[in-house]
């Protein structure tokens, strides 16, 4: 139980004063939307949005403020357009050159990010996470799972996590440790409803807060649970975490290929290598017969990735087992490591470690073959 309420945190705030009108920015009515959640507040500036990048330092402000109130343990505040519309991803993408504070982060005890993405939910970009991160670790490299897919955290679920994260004495975030990763969700601090409600900045505000407000130690790779989709979240989380690299999954359909189009146009543009494509729920093996049913059509993904230019890292079946471990926190790379389930995800996970260890992140021009 937070030993603070919101009066506190408004009283905390009518001390900040917007030196452009001259009032504070309670009385102006500029603070929204505030959340607090054991000890944890986030809270909106609404901002004029031709002001946004210059109103920096009276977020930082805000946020110091609200630090010193006896009992939180985090702030996150963000700024929000007056009309209620995050701004466009053009109006926020990072301009290292002109804005320092908005440059890529820094993130030195962590050797190579690898984000995990896909053009769609519900195509298994979480389950391939979570089991690549793990079968990683069964490498014997020191993994971090971010889960960054803030819209609908399913890591906590899938690593049958429930407790909050402790704290640092100096209010960082401390990881939980399982299956031989450290994991941190935003799932962990707040549940799904409050994270759905959140708008496009405050989604990015709280996601660079997971990862530098984090004490992850020394990691050998953190994989990264992206949102689903290709939109203004996404583009700012691969344009200011210095990612090694990224893989993409989806399911066979062409229309989910489709999306992974926009995906490896992402990257592309934000300069991420992608080291390639899985290819998920590939095809149904009947158990009894052994017999592999092609239920979304055979070999899409390997096609696409062919055509675009960027390796196929494999196809993982769906297996009943798969999602049964999952739904009930005990991921199969971590329970059944050796079996035929686990396969797939230790395959790609050799490739992937593979890939980070010659530092060959650098993939050739996708060659764009129209069909
Ligand atoms: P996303 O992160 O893309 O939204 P999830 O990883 O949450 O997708 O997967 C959606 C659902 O499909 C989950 O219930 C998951 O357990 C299940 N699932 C994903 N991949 C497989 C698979 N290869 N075999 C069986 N179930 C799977």
């Amino acid at each position: 139980m937070a030993t603070f309420s919101k009066s506190d945190i408004l009283a905390a705030l009518s001390a900040v004063v917007d030196s452009d009108h001259d009032n504070d920015v309670v009385a102006l009515d500029m603070v929204q939307g505030i959340v607090i959640r054991d000890g944890h507040v986030m809270f909106s500036l609404e901002v004029d949005p031709e002001r946004g990048p210059a109103l920096e330092p009276l977020r930082k402000t805000c946020e110091a403020a609200v630090y010193k109130v006896p009992g939180v343990l985090s702030v996150t505040a963000v700024l929000t357009a007056h009309s209620g519309q995050p701004p466009k991803a053009a109006e926020t993408a990072p301009k290292p050159a002109q804005n320092p504070a908005q440059a890529p982060l820094s993130l030195p005890g962590i050797k190579k990010i690898v984000a995990v993405a896909s053009g769609k939910g519900g195509v298994g970009k979480s389950t391939v996470a979570v089991n690549l991160a793990i079968a990683l670790a069964n490498r014997g490299l020191k993994v971090g799972l971010l889960d960054a897919d803030i819209y609908g955290p399913s890591v906590p679920r899938m690593m049958g996590i429930s407790e909050k994260p402790k704290t640092s004495a100096d209010k960082k975030l401390i990881p939980h440790e399982k299956y031989g990763i450290k994991t941190m969700s935003i799932g962990y601090m707040v549940d799904e409803d409050t994270a759905m409600i959140w708008r496009g900045p405050m989604v990015q505000s709280a996601l660079m807060q997971m990862m530098s407000d984090v004490i992850w130690g020394e990691l050998d790779i953190l994989v990264v649970d992206m949102p689903p989709g290709t939109g203004d979240a996404q583009l700012t989380m691969a344009q200011k975490v210095p990612m090694s690299g990224s893989v993409i999954v989806s399911t066979p359909q062409e229309i989910a290929l489709a999306d992974v189009r926009r995906g490896i146009a992402m990257f592309e543009k934000t300069h991420v290598p992608v080291f390639g494509i899985i290819e998920n729920m590939a095809y149904f093996v009947s158990p009894g017969s052994g017999e592999k049913t092609f239920i979304f059509g055979e070999g899409g993904a390997r096609r696409t990735a062919k055509a675009l230019g960027v390796p196929f890292l494999g196809e993982i079946p769906i297996h009943p087992a798969i999602r049964e471990g999952l739904d009930v926190g005990e991921p199969i790379t971590a329970t059944a490591p050796a079996s035929e389930e686990a396969a797939p995800f230790s395959a790609i996970a050799e490739q992937v470690a593979a890939r980070l260890a010659t530092g060959e992140n650098e993939r050739a021009a996708p060659k764009i073959t129209i069909e």
